[in-house]
């Protein structure tokens, strides 16, 4: 299920990204190119008695060097936060007093309607806590004395934080078997199109099931038997933010998608090709283990051998780290082939689902063996004694030999390559694991 998401914002400077990196547990972040600068803004995971919840950092906004260049940015940004949050923590710096950007910071977030926990950081004495209340003409309720720097007050603030969050359990539907599919992919390749598409087509037996506090909304359809979540159809919808946030948020929400999808359809643009953040994205959805197909949509603008020998070469070089994921040519806008690109991902759930029987893998160690390829080091020899699938979505293979440590990356692409000849693992990443065991014994 997905996880409240808090957001934190203010102007540059008062201490946003310091306070996230105190409470955050984990650092997940995100860097983000735009207009040639580097702006990094992150998504973190945090937990607090127990309450799993997102925070994002808007944070890694380059301060303004003059008085002019940022408003419009902090404006934009703290925007795109609260529409997307289910509670928002402002920052001000309690060391310089209300400021004009703290005044246009705090109109969006009053606008917004969610709860605001507004964060008076900076305050490193406890003595000057009563200063915290000159920030009440902001308008956004009471101001909360903290020093992030320190961690005065961090604790008291997370304990009310949690209290508004929406409970996971009341948003989560019924339990059910469909597959999860996450749509992802970079902001106007076509997600909604072919969402809509598949949506349309296909018998949609919940569509638009809302949770009731945040916007994550799932379409369920029907399709040759198979009952198919499609995670997050609403997070496709944004579509008034500006460019950057839009780029950015479709990353974060494709995080969150991809943590509860079996299988991930990634979108690609075929007229400009896959790019960078295409392949981000794919890096993501395999260090997550969700299974993959490439939708390579706005097939019907390609129409010369060159632009066709283009999207083929930016493919090979920038996912050549999943051969294994199948892509399908389709256009969302004719209709074409997105049938086959539903059958590709229900393909490739079933792959990541599937179990391997112990003698068939075993059969293949034979040949492995008796074919000579292994690893041999200073007069040590590789010798895989035993292999057996230890688990599933995506399947992991353990295999038990004499030296481990002999394992190195050439031979573990070999052994992925010799199985995926043995078995049909099209669309499914699979985990490699290889554990000691002396020979003789079982
Ligand atoms: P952001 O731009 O809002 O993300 O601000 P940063 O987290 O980068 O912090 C801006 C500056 O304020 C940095 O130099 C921090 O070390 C400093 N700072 C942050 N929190 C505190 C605090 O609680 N006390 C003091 N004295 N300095 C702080
Ligand atoms: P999203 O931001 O990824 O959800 O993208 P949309 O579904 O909103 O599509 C962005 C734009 O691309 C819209 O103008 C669509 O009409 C257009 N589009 C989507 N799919 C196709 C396609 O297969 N071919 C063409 N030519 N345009 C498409």
């Amino acid at each position: 299920m997905s996880k409240p998401i808090v957001a934190v914002v203010g102007r540059p400077n008062v201490g946003k990204s310091t306070l996230v990196n105190r409470l955050a547990v984990n650092r997940d972040a995100i860097v983000h190119e735009s207009r040639g600068v580097t702006r990094d803004r992150s998504y973190h995971t945090t937990d607090w008695n127990g309450r799993e919840f997102v925070l994002i950092d808007t944070g890694g906004i380059e301060s303004a060097k003059s008085k002019d260049v940022f408003a419009p940015r902090i404006r934009e940004q703290a925007l795109a936060a609260c529409d997307e949050a289910d509670a928002i923590i402002f920052v001000v710096d309690g060391t310089v007093g209300v400021t004009d950007e703290d005044e246009e910071v705090a109109r969006v977030v009053r606008k917004s309607g969610k709860p605001v926990f507004l964060v008076v950081n900076k305050i490193d004495d406890p003595a000057r806590e009563l200063e915290s209340w000159n920030y009440y003409s902001l308008g956004v309720g009471e101001p909360r004395p903290i020093s992030a720097g320190h961690g005065h007050g961090t604790g008291d603030l997370l304990d009310e934080v949690v209290a508004v969050l929406p409970d996971e359990e009341d948003e989560e539907g019924p339990a059910d078997d469909a597959l999860n599919v996450a749509i992802i992919g970079r902001p106007n390749v076509g997600k909604s199109s072919l969402a809509n598409r598949l949506t349309k087509r296909n018998r949609s037996i919940v569509s638009d099931v809302a949770g009731t506090t945040r916007d994550a909304i799932d379409s369920i359809i029907e399709w040759k038997g198979t009952r198919i979540r499609l995670v997050d159809t609403a997070g496709m919808r944004k579509k008034n933010l500006v460019h950057e946030d839009v780029e950015y948020y479709s990353l974060v929400r494709g995080l969150e998608a991809m943590d509860r999808a079996d299988v991930c359809i990634l979108v690609v643009d075929a007229s400009v090709g896959v790019t960078e953040q295409d392949q981000k994205l794919v890096g993501m959805a395999v260090d997550r283990g969700c299974a993959l197909v490439v939708a390579l949509n706005k097939w019907d603008l390609v129409t010369t051998e060159k632009q066709r020998d283009d999207v083929a070469a930016t493919l090979a070089q920038r996912l050549s780290f999943a051969p294994w994921a199948p892509s399908v040519n389709m256009s969302a806008l004719t209709g074409r082939a997105t049938d086959k690109i539903l059958e590709a991902a229900v393909k490739a759930a079933a792959n990541h689902a599937c179990q391997l029987k112990t003698s068939q893998l075993n059969a293949l160690l034979t040949q492995i063996r008796e074919g000579g390829h292994t690893v041999t080091d200073k007069g040590r020899r590789l010798k895989v004694h035993y292999g057996v699938q230890t688990g599933q979505r995506p399947p992991v293979l353990t295999f038990w030999c004499n030296a481990p440590d002999l394992v190195d990356d050439n031979y573990e692409r070999f052994m992925e390559n010799r199985l995926r000849q043995a078995f049909d693992l099209t669309g499914t990443p699979v985990r490699l694991k290889f554990r000691l065991r002396e020979e003789g014994r079982r």
